[in-house]
């Protein structure tokens, strides 16, 4: 078996990703292994510059950007306070495709995400990322469900 020395975890914040998240801090811990953090703001269909002037778009940009940076650093703080063996990144852009980029970049030796496990039209209308970076990636993938009631 391949060396685990990076694991990438993304991260959209959901019950979901963070339940998946310490699945990928337990591996990282045991493996002695580095761990990325990956959060990616949803590119917005562009539209700027369209129906109103590009200046209002980038301000609400820039407060997207900053909010959702500090909510990563938020959750670096309160749950890697012990484990110092990490990086995170928020990139805007369309999450599958930046997950699958980031991976390459740095080479992980595995991904870990969550899945909604959306079914049926749900599915269909909004598609899973966990599917399509567990179609298209090179490395390893652990996505991890949440444990369902009985
Ligand atoms: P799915 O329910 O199949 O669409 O996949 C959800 C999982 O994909 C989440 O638990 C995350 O691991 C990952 N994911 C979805 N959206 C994002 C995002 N914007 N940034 C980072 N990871 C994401």
């Amino acid at each position: 078996m391949e060396k685990i020395e990076k694991i990438l975890v993304a991260h959209d914040f959901s019950e979901n990703s963070e339940h998946a998240f310490n699945y990928a801090y337990t591996l990282a811990k045991n493996f002695n292994a580095r761990l990325i953090l990956i959060h990616v703001i949803h590119e917005a269909l562009d539209l700027r510059g369209f129906y109103v002037p590009h200046i209002s778009f980038d301000v609400l940009d820039k407060e997207i950007e900053e909010s959702a940076k500090q909510m990563m650093e938020k959750f670096c703080q309160s749950h890697l306070r012990d484990f110092p063996n990490y990086e995170s990144s928020v990139v805007i852009g369309v999450p599958y495709l930046e997950i699958l980029k980031k991976a390459k970049e740095e080479n992980v030796s595995m991904i870990v995400m969550g899945t909604q496990g959306l079914t049926g039209v749900a599915h269909l209308l909004f598609g899973s990322t966990a599917e399509r970076v567990l179609r298209n990636a090179k490395c390893p993938i652990l996505v991890v469900n949440l444990p369902q009631a009985e």
